[in-house]
């Protein structure tokens, strides 16, 4: 199916994101997706959080099942909670190959923790949000389990309908938001946040209250959101989303799992938060493309696309399979194009041995055409093409960057449109 195209390149492209998207077009706000997507583990965002005093349990990390059963010791905790360090949610329904259920367990007994973290580290764990395959688990956390009497859902995000930060919560959390905003979306609660003044006591409060944080915890939970407001602005944040944020028996509130978003335009002055991002879980080719601030995401199909702009990807990917064929990648140069980073996308492309021809589909707006027509003819001569490549430019300098290609003498087939295109690189292939 065309659509289908589309939603796995997006599946893949936006993997951090797109359960945002989902409950976002219900709140009829949008999300602001960031050019690199820096990610890091729930350990490292507790981290974040108990520097800024928001209540975690105390937890360690560890790479061995030795480690980790030294660690649940050394805890000295009534129940620990052994927790798979991906960059996924859904662990807590997710499967590992070594065939054990659930990436977080709690148990009492310590000596426990060592079984479990061996059918856990090495393993792959598949969840909601990871490639089919799952991600291979390199470190545990192990924290103190606390008894939890209520989930709730608690998010800052940067929200550009609003110009500026807005908080959203839920008193059903634990699960899929996306599913409680769809079935009740009554219960999902916004509060726009001013860039100048902060979080006002009264909307903490109240968005404790709709959380449904009664007598004392209310102000406990207003507390948190404050601090957990004041961490969103320390690290340049563009969401900090804590599900579930809980209530004990003992009328403690705590964040029981961490998920933050970072501007990547700030990575200037945040240089500690960035140096952090290990990118052991990144596909090389995207961390590859990265360098070259390109984004790159792999698809299983022959034809590779070379486009500008996400929307324009999405098109490219559904057009394609339109015509009975299928994308091998898509890799969105984005704006400020140089020619350098053609030759390197075009090197990135061509070392994928999937890659049976190559569509480029440039529309000029910002991009000067005629640099990209300069970066393709280079990247055809020195990188030795074996493949077919099918062009269509439009926009800014196109007839200039249309004369490069047709006095290069190289056998570009040029398109007329996007339709053309793809219909030129499916038969490409079918020859
Ligand atoms: P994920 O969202 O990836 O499934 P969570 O960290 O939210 O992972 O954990 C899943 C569930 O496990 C939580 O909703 C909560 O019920 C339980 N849980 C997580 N941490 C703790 C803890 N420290 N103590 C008790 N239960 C926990
Ligand atoms: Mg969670």
């Amino acid at each position: 199916m065309a659509t289908s195209m589309a939603s796995q390149a997006a599946a893949r492209g936006l993997r951090t994101a797109t359960s945002k998207h989902i409950l976002l077009d219900k709140l009829k706000c949008t999300w602001l997706s960031p050019r690199r997507w820096l990610n890091l583990q729930e350990y490292q965002s507790k981290k974040l959080m108990q520097e800024s005093g928001v209540a975690v349990q105390r937890f360690y990390v560890a790479d061995t099942a030795s480690e980790a059963l030294e660690a649940a010791k050394r805890l000295n905790a009534k129940e620990i909670v052994l927790k798979a360090q991906i960059l996924a949610g859904g662990r807590g329904k997710g499967v590992f190959d070594s065939g054990l259920k659930g990436g977080v367990h709690l148990t009492k007994d310590p000596a426990k923790v060592g079984e479990l973290a061996n059918k856990m580290l090495g393993f792959n764990l598949t969840t909601k949000q990871t490639p089919k395959d799952g991600v291979k688990v390199k470190t545990v956390m192990i924290a103190e389990a606390l008894d939890i009497t209520r989930e709730t859902y608690f998010a800052i995000l940067m929200d550009r309908a609003c110009n500026g930060p807005v908080m959203v919560g839920s008193p059903q959390g634990g699960m899929d938001i996306e599913e409680v905003a769809a079935s009740s979306p009554e219960l999902i609660f916004k509060e726009v946040i001013d860039i100048l003044e902060g979080v006002r006591d009264d909307q903490a409060l109240r968005m404790a209250a709709n959380l449904g944080f009664k007598g004392p915890l209310q102000r406990q939970a207003a507390d948190q959101i404050k601090r957990l407001y004041d961490l969103f602005l320390k690290v340049d944040a563009t969401q900090v989303e804590v599900n579930p944020l809980g209530e004990t028996p003992e009328g403690q509130v705590v964040c029981f799992d961490a998920k933050i978003n970072f501007d990547d335009n700030a990575e200037f002055r945040q240089k500690a938060v960035f140096a952090m991002d290990d990118m052991t879980e990144s596909d090389p080719t995207e961390t590859e493309a990265a360098k070259w601030d390109l984004k790159y995401i792999g698809l299983d199909g022959n034809i590779a696309c070379f486009v500008n702009g996400a929307g324009l990807a999405m098109a490219t990917c559904d057009i394609i399979d339109l015509h009975g064929g299928k994308p091998a990648n898509f890799l969105d140069l984005g704006g400020g194009v140089k020619e350098r980073q053609v030759y390197e996308a075009f090197k990135l492309l061509t070392a994928d041995p999937k890659v049976e021809a190559i569509l480029v589909n440039i529309f000029g707006g910002i991009v000067n055409c005629a640099i990209i027509a300069n970066g393709i003819t280079k990247a055809c001569r020195e990188l030795e093409l074996k493949v077919p490549l099918v062009v269509r430019l439009e926009g800014t300098n196109v007839h200039e960057a249309k004369r490069i290609l047709s006095e290069s003498g190289l056998p570009i087939t040029a398109a007329e449109n996007l339709d053309d295109a793809a219909k030129k690189a499916v038969a490409a292939i079918k020859k």
